[in-house]
């Protein structure tokens, strides 16, 4: 409940009394992986490992900043160790702190025990497909996720011209996972330029509305809104109330700010449904209460 009283009185000050407290944090334990995916650079970044007074740090700050959200993301951030200090001990101080929701980002490699409260698995298609793109990961991150017992498993799926044909067999694959939730769909964003995986407009659109149709037959987390606003195009970038925490710096919306290009070709689509549950849409807001509704009680990246 305290999760939904939160939400409430957030799109309502918003709304409201236009204020713009900063509402999700991506806190990059480090840029350190064990996977080189072939459109992730991120390794490529200084290795900005946070120690874990440091980490607790920049928790508090957010924390104190009105944030209650928070998505630890790397690189991977099951390889984040300090000293003793594991990624369980971050998400645990998170939780004793007060934040509302705990989410990890992970290539799934690892096992999946964690007590935060959402788990996001980024898998771009199918074994062989995905082996393409990420290296020869798929079985492992199968056993991982069958051996599982998280509550709140998602897939992250990134459609890109190399897995765009792959959709429909993807989702009915994900369908007989009992241990997957659902699927957050988004588009490759050129990043590092426009590559043989970016996606043009009108093929995305064309995309977005299979997925529109097919929402019901498969377990599709973008809610009806959020994929009509990607249709449109029509989100609101940057989006200022998300902040990403990486070594001592703090960036707003992601860590490839201003950029105009950039953002207007942005597949982060999570950013567009964020925007429709502020506008008060009802299936956005329906998607985000199912959402929140399947942790123990629980709430999101990116
Ligand atoms: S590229 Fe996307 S996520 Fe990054 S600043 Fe632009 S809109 Fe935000």
């Amino acid at each position: 409940m305290k999760h939904l009283l939160f939400g409430l009185k957030y799109v309502l000050s918003y709304r409201l009394l236009n204020e713009r407290r900063p509402l999700i944090c991506g806190l990059v334990v480090h840029n350190r992986c064990n996977l080189k995916c072939l459109h992730c650079r991120i390794t490529e970044r200084p290795e900005e490992s946070l120690s874990f007074e440091m980490l607790r740090k920049m928790l508090d700050s957010f924390y104190n900043k009105g944030g209650r959200t928070i998505y630890f993301e790397g690189g991977e951030p099951f390889l984040w160790q300090d000293r003793e200090y594991k990624l369980e001990d971050a998400v645990k101080y998170a939780k004793k702190k007060g934040f509302l929701a705990t989410v990890v980002y992970t290539n799934g490699t690892f096992p999946l025990e964690t007590s935060a409260d959402t788990v996001f698995i980024s898998l771009d298609g199918l074994k062989k497909t995905n082996d393409l793109l990420r290296g020869n990961v798929f079985e492992r991150i199968m056993q991982n996720i069958n051996e599982s017992d998280h509550p709140s498993l998602y897939i992250n799926f990134t459609i890109n011209n190399i897995n765009k044909n792959e959709i429909p067999d993807f989702c009915d694959f994900i369908n007989d996972i009992k241990n997957i939730k659902g699927i957050f769909f988004y588009f490759h964003t050129p990043y590092y330029g426009y590559d043989e995986l970016f996606i043009n407009k009108n093929e995305k659109k064309e995309i977005l509305t299979t997925l529109l149709e097919n929402k019901g037959k498969y377990k599709i987390l973008n809610s009806g809104a959020g994929l009509k606003s990607a249709i449109r195009n029509d989100w609101k970038r940057p989006l200022n109330i998300c902040e990403i925490y990486e070594g001592s710096k703090t960036y707003k919306c992601c860590r490839f700010p201003g950029n105009k290009d950039l953002c207007n070709d942005c597949g982060y689509l999570s950013y567009a449904e964020i925007e429709q549950v502020l506008k008060m849409k009802p299936s956005a807001i329906r998607n985000a209460i199912k959402y929140f509704g399947s942790w123990k009680f629980n709430y999101h990246s990116g």
